[in-house]
């Protein structure tokens, strides 16, 4: 398939592989913000297959894993109103608030309902006027866009019944906070390809000067990320921090200059909380005055809701990097996909959930690291991935 099949071409990544380990002579941690990424390096056992001088870790780059959980429990409540059709995408309806979950409540009778596009909830709000309509926009700067146009447009055709519950969160103030940490071990970055191609690449520079790291646009598929560690590496070996575009078929510098204007139309720029993290300035976007009315939290007085998150979870460490999955207690026993404790292992792009899928075997104990970290020998799961895609 075009654009698959050749950006996981085996003979192509042997030779990335090649250069990556001529090119490494001392140990390096870098940290992927995308819960892509993180699937993609942990499916074809990417990490395994890296020279043990490289660690990749895996960062806040999961949007259902980052929504904080009073935001899941302001869903809760608004969900849980008789007058209320509540869409989201069906990946946000496993995540566990305090107590239940958006799947309860629809079973305790709540019209909560899965959706593909924003838009759905608004044909949704057409129909049904006498209802009241809210979208779950929870998301990067990707899944933004169309939910401000979605907004832009419910304003535009007077579709009053229709709201935006936004947890939107943007990538740069996050990279910021991760480096300012006293905890961080981070020295290069690769960065979120499609969040680039909205938001082009003009927030890095300032970013790589200032904590002096190396910051590589990286894409999805396994030789993308190969290739994205390959400059990284080459970087750090070579004393440079600078930005470079490894993802350029789909990023440009400038980006998406529609989407970021109507970005700037619908959303203005807050400080945001993020699971396990806390509060980051500026990380995160509202809707602006004008478009107040279709502020769910705003209409459904739910502003007030603040809730801690429960102790025995430490997916704020495994977002922050400084834990793996299968070091956490619980991994595997009391926290499966099934039943989840934390976001991480419920969505499709949570590090918990992409370890619970593809390395539990490797770990012979929760609380140890895996051997990703521990050792260069390839594990039997890795070795039936060369067998197949990368070999
Ligand atoms: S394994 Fe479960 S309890 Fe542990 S950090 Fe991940 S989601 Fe939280």
């Amino acid at each position: 398939m075009k654009y698959i099949d050749e950006f996981q071409d085996p003979a192509l990544a042997g030779r990335l592989l090649d250069e990556i380990r001529a090119t490494v002579t001392r140990p390096w941690a870098l940290m992927e913000v995308c819960g892509g990424q993180t699937h993609s390096i942990i499916r074809h056992g990417i990490d395994q297959l890296l020279p043990p001088e490289i660690e990749l870790i895996h960062g806040p780059g999961c949007p259902v894993c980052v929504t904080p959980l009073e935001m899941i429990d302001k869903a809760l409540e608004i969900a849980s109103r008789p007058e209320v059709i509540f869409c989201s995408f069906g990946d946000m309806l496993r995540v566990p608030g305090t107590g239940r979950d958006l799947f309860q409540v629809r079973g305790q009778g709540g019209d909560v309902r899965v959706v593909y596009s924003p838009l759905d909830a608004l044909r949704i709000a057409e129909q049904n006027p006498d209802r009241e309509v809210v979208f779950f926009g929870i998301g990067f700067e990707t899944t933004a866009p169309p939910n401000a146009m979605t907004v832009h447009q419910a304003r535009k055709r007077n579709i009053r019944n229709f709201s935006l519950l936004v947890s939107h969160v943007r990538v740069p103030p996050a990279i910021d906070a991760i480096m300012r940490s006293p905890d961080c071990r981070v020295q290069g970055f690769l960065a979120a390809g499609h969040v680039c191609s909205v938001m082009g690449t003009a927030e890095y520079p300032e970013l790589a000067q200032r904590h002096q790291v190396p910051i590589v646009v990286t894409g999805f598929e396994p030789l993308d990320i190969l290739e994205g560690v390959r400059r990284t590496v080459l970087q750090l070996e070579r004393g440079e921090h600078t930005v470079e575009n490894a993802y350029q078929r789909a990023v440009t510098a400038e980006g998406n200059p529609a989407a970021q204007a109507m970005l700037g139309d619908v959303f203005e720029i807050t400080d945001r909380a993020w699971r396990g993290i806390g509060v980051i300035p500026d990380s995160g976007w509202r809707l602006s005055e004008r478009y107040r009315d279709h502020d769910a939290e705003h209409r459904f007085s739910v502003e007030g809701i603040d809730t801690r998150e429960p102790a025995e979870c430490r997916s704020g460490e495994v977002l922050q990097g400084l834990l793996k999955p299968n070091e956490c207690e619980a991994f595997g026993t009391t926290c499966t996909p099934r039943s989840p404790l934390g976001a991480t292992m419920v969505s499709s792009e949570g590090a918990c959930a992409a370890y619970y899928l593809y390395r539990r075997l490797d770990a012979a104990t929760p609380g140890q690291r895996p051997p990703a970290a521990a050792s260069a020998t390839p594990s039997p799961a890795t070795a039936s991935l060369e067998g197949s895609t990368l070999a």
